[in-house]
């Protein structure tokens, strides 16, 4: 499903956040939002999941204006970093929740919720842990358990702020490959957060370069790597953070 976002503004106060940001992306495409902190990346991805209204402007979703749209009736799954799993809950649970609390007339049935955490389980390669507890689980456990949890609903976009922020760098790169063959395999729409230049070249299929409150390039990675200005303002974002 294509997202396109138009003139957006948004003010915290007489703050500006996002200042006129337009941006096409294409139905399918993983894309990385980078810049430094305080650039607007969360909460351009807050406007285009619904859970923040801008002050002017338009959220599209395959051409359709859902900017009136609650975030619950945009049907985007969403992973944020500190997002955290439900500790009373097993991951079984967990991954279920979504699904049990949806109105009735969209609820799958019990045993369809079932079959459902047990694909998500196998696909994200954690079946084995199913009646563990959150706190039983490493960092990238989790992780991957939030993202089954995203994926539930079956949305065809995918939004991750700093999916990867907290891990370390080993766990990271495998979390990377990982989410990037998902995609590739489930062809979801896909925008993800970063401060990270690394993490933005190597999984995006496009990526959307942000400074203090702009867009300032989208570019291919390769492009954006072949090209002197843009190293300068890698070089800029690599300080910063
Ligand atoms: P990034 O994700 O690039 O680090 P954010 O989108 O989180 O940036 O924030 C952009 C700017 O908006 C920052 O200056 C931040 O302090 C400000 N901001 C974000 N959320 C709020 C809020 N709820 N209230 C006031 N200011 C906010």
């Amino acid at each position: 499903m294509s997202i396109t976002v138009e003139r957006i503004n948004k003010y915290f106060g007489s703050f500006q956040a996002l200042k006129d940001i337009s941006l096409d992306i294409p139905d399918g495409k993983l894309i990385g939002l980078l810049g430094p902190s305080g650039s607007g990346k969360t909460t351009l991805l807050r406007v285009i999941a619904g859970l923040e209204n801008a002050e002017s402007g338009r959220v599209l979703f395959h051409g359709e204006d859902v900017t009136p749209l609650h975030v619950r009736e945009r049907r985007v799954g969403f992973v944020f970093q500190h997002y955290a799993l439900f500790r009373h809950m097993t991951v079984a649970q967990n991954i279920a929740f979504g699904l049990e609390v949806m109105p009735r007339k969209d609820r799958p049935s019990a045993p369809e919720i079932r079959r459902r955490v047990a694909d998500l389980l196998e696909m994200v390669q954690l079946a084995h842990l199913a009646e563990r507890f959150p706190a039983q689980l490493s960092g990238g456990q989790k992780q991957r358990i939030a993202l089954a949890r995203a994926l539930a609903m079956k949305p065809q976009i995918l939004l991750l702020d700093e999916p990867f922020g907290a891990l370390d760098a080993k766990v990271r790169k495998d979390l990377r490959r990982w989410l990037r063959a998902l995609h590739d395999e489930l062809h979801f729409t896909s925008v993800f957060v970063t401060h990270d230049q690394e993490e933005a070249l190597e999984l995006s299929d496009q990526v959307v370069v942000m400074s203090a409150g702009k867009i300032e390039q989208v570019d291919e990675p390769r492009a954006l790597y072949a090209q002197p200005e843009s190293r300068f303002v890698f070089d800029f974002l690599g300080h910063v953070n």
